[in-house]
């Protein structure tokens, strides 16, 4: 009797995997369909939760992200990034989602005081931090591209619903600080648009949540333990619609003689910044706000971000310092835990 009871609990089993996995290749249910891709320069992971028609869903999502790296990226020789950076001053026609780009980045880089800066090109370009050729550039090559990095000089405008911009000649754009937020948002829109209402969009660890978790209630994020291989975590957000987006000089860097060199640029010294600290997250409804943030709050800085946040209070963000203090701001005390105890904990009051 017990046996038949057994096999009959292992049949049911059997038969309630395979329905898992036929529901999770629909993505129908509690399993999700997922894509996964290589895309700006990083892996893209789409996780869809149930929605028929799932497979589709996901193949035009990354026709978006291809189409839009495509105009953003200035490794593409084709792109509006390039076209713009080789004009030589001209008026150049662009697509409508490239000027929404520089309008918003243009907005960013005014709010914070240009340490998120669009027009950085020259001076990443001669770094080219990230690809086989990183190099340290000379103090005169740094200080001829500096002059070149006014980006508000950059000019946009419409005529006849066509798209045009110019930048200054010798100027050149690097969108690589905010493009990923940018393409999350637009991937949130079209998946919103399409009737998706539970998803994770994750650019290569810039996340974006569609609606809340198959559980009910927010979805949880782990926030990567700089230094620390990939899926350590130092802390927990929970989020619900919203962006969740980590910089920190350990994404990307090159090391010459025995120094380190990493890929977020402070515009004002055209160097990598020597920021104090070791990550920055923002938790943001608009994944382009979020993305452009974190890259701010590393140029400024331990002693310049926690300023910026007060005054600032709509900003929700996590700091790590190099000397291991997890700054946070009141906004996000509600939904962010700290798991590493090596870490101490600080909430940013305001006016202090
Ligand atoms: P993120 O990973 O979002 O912090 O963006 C870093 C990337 O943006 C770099 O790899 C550069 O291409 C570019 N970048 C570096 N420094 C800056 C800066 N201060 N403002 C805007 N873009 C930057
Ligand atoms: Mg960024």
């Amino acid at each position: 009797m017990k046996k038949r009871a057994f096999y009959a609990a292992a049949a049911a089993a059997a038969l309630f995997c395979l329905a898992a996995l036929f529901v999770s290749r629909s993505g129908v249910g509690a399993e999700p369909a997922v894509s996964e891709n290589f895309r700006l320069g990083t892996y893209v992971r789409l996780s869809l939760y149930d929605f028929r028609g799932a497979e589709r869903e996901l193949e035009k999502a990354d026709e978006l992200i291809k189409s839009l790296e495509n105009l953003f990226s200035v490794n593409i020789p084709t792109s509006d990034a390039v076209r713009l950076n080789a004009a030589g001053g001209a008026w150049t026609r662009i697509d409508a989602r490239t000027a929404e780009l520089l309008d918003m980045s243009l907005a960013l880089a005014e709010l914070t005081g240009g340490a998120f800066s669009p027009s950085l090109g020259g001076v990443t370009a001669l770094w080219r931090i990230g690809t086989p050729e990183a190099r340290v550039p000379s103090d005169g090559e740094i200080a001829e591209a500096l002059k070149y990095t006014d980006y508000s000089k950059i000019e946009l405008r419409v005529e006849n619903g066509a798209h045009f911009a110019r930048l200054p000649r010798g100027m050149r754009l690097d969108l690589g600080a905010v493009a990923k937020g940018y393409i999350a948002g637009a991937l949130k829109s079209q998946l919103a648009a399409d009737g998706v209402s539970r998803a994770i969009i994750d650019l290569g660890g810039n996340l974006d949540f569609v609606g809340d978790s198959p559980r009910g209630g927010p979805w949880r994020a782990g926030l990567q333990q700089p230094e620390r291989p990939r899926g350590e975590y130092f802390g927990i957000i929970e989020a619900e619609d919203t962006s969740v987006v980590t910089s920190g000089p350990y994404e990307r860097y090159f090391e010459k003689d025995g120094v380190r060199y990493h890929h977020i640029i402070d515009p004002a010294t055209g160097r990598p910044a020597r920021s104090g600290l070791a990550s920055v997250t923002v938790v943001d409804a608009d994944s382009a706000r979020a993305d452009a943030l974190c890259t701010a709050l590393f140029v400024m800085g331990s002693r310049r971000a926690p300023e910026f946040l007060r005054k600032h209070s709509y900003i929700k963000a996590v700091l790590v310092t190099d000397d291991k203090k997890a700054i946070i701001t009141p906004s996000v005390e509600k939904i962010f835990r700290l798991t590493d105890a090596s870490l101490s904990l600080f909430v940013l009051g305001e006016g202090e």
